[in-house]
């Protein structure tokens, strides 16, 4: 189509010439319509403003360049490649004009179930449903305090990093598995077991407490705002501690681990 298909440049004629276009009657019209049609256009009025008369001198003159063949239409890769068109090349087309930058890749720990993993990857795309989030997708919640400490907003931010609840919480994980307790926002904490040296299973075994310890305030969290029960710091820590070290013997170490071992964090 004349107006409507990019067959002279990149973007159809329509755009290239607005103007134009607006006074063209069939707006659908083919190219060999308007070529062939020798002159007998079907405008609402002939060009006269200076934008219209501007538009149809550049168009006549790349008009006049144009010469139709009687070969059937084919299609053709106008993108990137020297080798034509493929998949690979239409990946990179559209790699190239993606900004990945801020991309945070969540490195999933095998041995917590899928639950956890995807609770920490929605969490780090501030894409869990804390009142914060929701109020950006419309959905406005009376109450939008932090329901422990009724200081902080409920946002990923407060309730993993600021909130003291977490920071209880993360200051007993530390001291337990002898990390140092540092983060910032809640993606310094998925980092936490690449901190330091340590033997793998040991990094592994970090990896999951902190995945763990996610889930399990997330469940706090929820306790508390739709059931109205509270728990304390403690409570919540020795729920970490025995849930990971179900999962930990069951899911990483084939049966084969003891709880003193966990409890002390050692032999790993
Ligand atoms: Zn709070």
């Amino acid at each position: 189509m004349f107006w409507l298909d990019p067959w002279l440049f990149d973007v159809p004629l329509k755009d290239k010439f607005p103007s134009l276009f607006h006074l063209e009657v069939v707006k659908t019209c083919s190219v060999r319509d308007w070529l062939e049609g020798e002159g007998l256009w079907l405008w609402r009025h002939d060009p006269d403003s200076e934008v219209e008369r501007i538009e149809w001198q550049s168009l006549t003159s790349v008009l006049n360049l144009v010469r139709l063949s009687s070969n059937p239409d084919c299609w053709s890769w106008a993108g990137l490649g020297t080798e034509g068109f493929s998949v690979a090349v239409v990946k990179k087309l559209i790699d190239s004009k993606r900004d990945y930058s801020s991309r945070i890749v969540v490195d999933w720990c095998k041995w917590v179930p899928l639950k956890c993993n995807i609770l920490v990857w929605r969490a780090v795309m501030d894409r869990i449903p804390t009142v914060d989030a929701l109020a950006k997708r419309v959905v406005i919640v009376a109450d939008e305090e932090c329901r422990f400490c009724n200081a902080g907003s409920d946002t990923v931010t407060h309730f993993f990093t600021a909130c003291p609840l977490a920071l209880g919480l993360w200051e007993k994980n530390s001291f337990w598995c002898r990390v140092l307790n540092f983060f910032v926002f809640f993606r310094d904490l998925l980092e936490i077991h690449n901190s330091g040296i340590r033997g793998t299973t040991e990094r592994n075994a970090l990896h999951g407490i902190v995945f763990t310890a996610c889930w399990v305030l997330w469940k706090a969290r929820n306790i508390l705002r739709f059931n109205g029960k509270k728990r304390s710091v403690d409570e919540i820590f020795s729920e970490v501690k025995v849930v990971s070290f179900f999962w930990f013997k069951h899911r990483a170490m084939n049966g084969k681990f003891v709880g003193r071992d966990w409890c002390k964090f050692v032999n790993m």
